[in-house]
Order: C-alpha cells, then structure tokens, then sequence
C-alpha cells in the first residue's frame, strides 16, 4: 500500500495531508506482539526502614516467594528453587541486594527484579542514608547510556528501576525528616509511589487522616510522586478506575504471606487478629488490591514509559551536557575529537581578531592625540610668531621715530633741526621712553 502527501496550504504554512499507510499506526500493536513474545521486564525498588514489612508485601504482590527474606533460610532454599537468583551490589552502610524472578502468568513472561535497601533508616544517624540508593539508580542509568552507545545496541539489558515503593511507617504524625530527605533527593530519578506500610496497626480514621498530612507534606515540599493519569483516549469507566486509584495514594497496605479463616469457612491471605481477620485482598479493609493494579495491572507500561521517555531521558541530557555534548532535540552530537580541535581553532582565530581589531582601534586613537597635540603646539609657536612680530614692528617704528627725531636720513644724512616746519604737515612725534 503506498503512501502519498498532498500540499494544500494557501500561505506560508503548507498543511500535508496523508492518503495511504505508512505503518507506524500498527507500532503499539507490534510492540505488544513483540514484549509477549519475549516478555516483559520490570525493575521494582523498595526502601524504608528494616521491619515495615517490605519483603512481606513483595513476596504477596507477586503470590510468590519473590523475595526470601534476609534470615530465611528455609525461603532461600525455596527460592532458589524456584530459580530466584539474589545478589548483592555494594557493601556501604546501606546495603542494596536485588533479587530476580520470571513469573509466567497466562502464557507471557515476565522478569522481575526486585531491588531492595536494607539498612536504610537504621542508623543513628540517617543523614545522607539515601545516597547510595540515588548512586545504584544513577548507574542502572549510566549502564544502560553505555549500552546505547555501542555500535550494536541489539542486545540492551535494561536494569533501570521502573518504580520505588517507599514505606513510611505508621506514626500517624505525617513524614519525618528522612522520609522528606529521602523523596526529595530521588523524586527526579525514579517512578515514587509512597506506601503507609502495617496499615492494619491503625484504625481507617487514623488511616485517613494520616494519609491527609503525608499529601500535605508532599505537596509541601514540592516532591513529585507518580500519578495515574488517564490518557485522553480512555473510556469514562477506566478514567474513573483511574482517578479512584489516584485518590488512594498514599496506599495504605497490608502483606501477608498466610492464609488465614474466615468465618465462612474459605481461607483468604490476611493477618489474624483475637477480634478478627484483617484481609489483604478487601478493599474495604486496605489498598492492596490498587496497589497492585496500578503497578502490575494497568500502569506498568506507563511507569515504563515514565522511566524511559522522562526519567532517564532528563537524567541522560544533564549528563552528556555536563560532558560538554550539544543536543538538538532528537540528535547528539558524539564526541569527535578532529571536530573538537577545529571548534577550538575557529574560537582562537575570532579572539585574534578581535584582539587585531582592538589595537587597530587603540593606535587610530593615539595617532589621533599625537595630531591634536602637534596641532596645537603648531597654534602655539603661529600666535607667538605674530605677538614676536608685531613687539619687533614696534620696535622698528620707535628706532625710525628716534632716527628721524635725531636727523640721521636712512642714508646717513642729518635730517633738519628741531622747530623747522615738516612739509607734510606732521607734529614730530614725541616718545618717552619707560
Ligand atoms: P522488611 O524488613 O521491611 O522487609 O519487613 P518484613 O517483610 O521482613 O516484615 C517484618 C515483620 O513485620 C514480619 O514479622 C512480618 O510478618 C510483619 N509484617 C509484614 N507486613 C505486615 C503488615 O502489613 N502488617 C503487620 N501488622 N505486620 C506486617
């Protein structure tokens, strides 16, 4: 099928209007193809203090031993089993270990790796504790930047961390100094999703009203959480779905890896108290159930997204700036050395000539006040040239009046006494000398 463009505009701007297939229409379609054929891959991090139920909550998410715990021996062995492989990737105050997993669900695959933090929060002093975890999610990054810029970039393994769940625990007073410390430093690099872990320990007022001061908080300190937006597509039903999901952030949940009876008889995952069940999976008791829709069910691919097209592409552009990279939008300039000395030579030559222009300019100046001056002096020496000669006139004048009053002619001759009558008329002049 081929495809055409047609010109229509009358003035400047020309409007093109396609007729045919060019098939980027069918891109999600090949897309999703493609991802069920070799199945998805999701990084999920999770950090808050030891003992918040952090891998209790993982290993419930994916109803699976995801996650063996650090003292589990026994769930070791049965996750190794079940071919989970955990490492660990650093030795620093705060640890981070991450653990791998596929889950097949209904024929598609999905990898999981589930990065957790421990020591977190545990220190006397927390300052500074959520460093490494802004170091582990900046080198997923970095690893992935490396792999972009090889030649062959067929095989890219993509670690970066696609959503944190951040676990705050259940004081009821709000977030705490490391809590805001922590958000603020990573809000700009990671997918957050904020969690009020042990839901169950408070009554659903409590629930409520904490939730209302951690938003306060959050807003406050302009931290930036994830948001389940619907897009402009969806139907009336999944943007309702969506902004009811959106409304329960914080999630308040519960984990629980035990079954527990209810009074009819069935057995459902929950916490058993002496006055009852609480139930992981009942909306009415916790957020569990919009947690893991919006995570595993509806918003994956979007936190996907977020962490390619945003996330990583702010992180990328900051990072190859401050290597002194351009970017135009779409296209990187590569760092080429022979480009690099020509730019340099380029900027040498302007500020030689900008410094020729500059001395240029200085010497017409001086040049200028050099002719000033000698015009002046030239005024100078003209005027007491005329003052000299008109003082020597004088002069001259007095000496021929003098001569004629003694009677010497200008050939040497006495002219005629003093009191004989001058033809012409004139008074002798009479000069006093002073
Ligand atoms: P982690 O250190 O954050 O990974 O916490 P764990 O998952 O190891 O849980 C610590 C303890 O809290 C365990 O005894 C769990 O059974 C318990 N726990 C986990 N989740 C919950 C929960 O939602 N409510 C309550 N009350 N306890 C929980």
């Amino acid at each position: 099928v081929g495809t055409s463009m047609q010109a229509t505009g009358a003035s400047g701007a020309t409007k093109k209007k396609m007729t045919g297939y060019v098939g980027f229409s069918n891109y999600p379609n090949q897309e999703h193809r493609r991802s069920i054929k070799r199945g998805f891959s999701f990084t999920l991090m999770v950090a808050g203090e030891s003992g918040l139920g952090k891998s209790t909550l993982i290993n419930t998410l994916f109803e699976s031993k995801v996650y063996p715990g650090k003292d589990d021996n026994a769930a070791a062995a049965a996750a190794a089993a079940l071919g989970v492989v955990v490492g660990s990737e650093g030795a620093k105050t705060v640890e981070i270990t991450s653990v791998s997993a596929e889950i097949v669900e209904n024929n598609v695959k999905l990898r999981l790796s589930v990065v957790d933090t421990p020591g977190f929060g545990d220190s006397i002093n927390n300052d500074q504790a959520w460093k490494p975890i802004l170091e582990n999610i900046e080198s997923r990054f970095d690893a992935y930047l490396a792999q972009e810029n090889r030649v062959n970039r067929s095989k890219i393994v993509d670690n970066r961390v696609n959503a944190l769940l951040y676990f705050i625990k259940p004081t009821g007073h709000g977030l705490r100094a490391i809590d805001i410390e922590f958000m603020k430093n990573l809000h700009n690099k990671v997918n957050l999703i904020p969690v009020v872990a042990k839901a169950d320990t408070m009554t659903p007022r409590e629930v409520e009203q904490f939730k209302g001061k951690i938003l306060a908080d959050i807003n406050f300190h302009g931290i930036q959480i994830f948001k389940p937006v619907s897009d402009q597509f969806d139907d009336p039903e999944t943007i309702a779905d969506n902004k009811a999901i959106a409304g329960k952030i914080p999630f308040a949940v519960v984990g629980s890896e035990r079954l527990v009876e209810r009074s009819d008889g069935t057995r459902v995952r929950g916490r058993q108290y002496p006055w009852g069940i609480i139930e992981v999976e009942n909306e009415a008791h916790n957020d569990f159930v919009s947690l893991r829709q919006m995570l595993l069910r509806t918003h994956m691919e979007e936190l996907r997204d977020a962490t390619d097209v945003s996330l990583y592409e702010t992180y990328r552009t900051q990072k190859l700036l401050a290597l002194g990279h351009v970017q135009d939008n779409t296209v990187f300039r590569e760092f080429n050395p022979r480009q690099q000395l020509e730019e340099e030579e380029r900027v040498h030559a302007a500020k030689m000539q900008k410094l020729e222009a500059e001395m240029a300019a200085v010497f017409k100046q001086k040049v200028q006040e050099k002719e000033g001056k000698l015009r002046q002096s030239e005024d100078e020496l003209y005027s007491r040239h005329k003052d000299m000669k008109g003082v020597l006139e004088r002069q001259r004048g007095e000496l021929e009046d003098k001569k004629r009053r003694l009677g010497i002619s200008d050939a040497g001759m006495p002219v005629p006494a003093v009191g004989v009558q001058q033809h012409d008329g004139a008074q002798p002049a009479v000069q006093s000398k002073d």
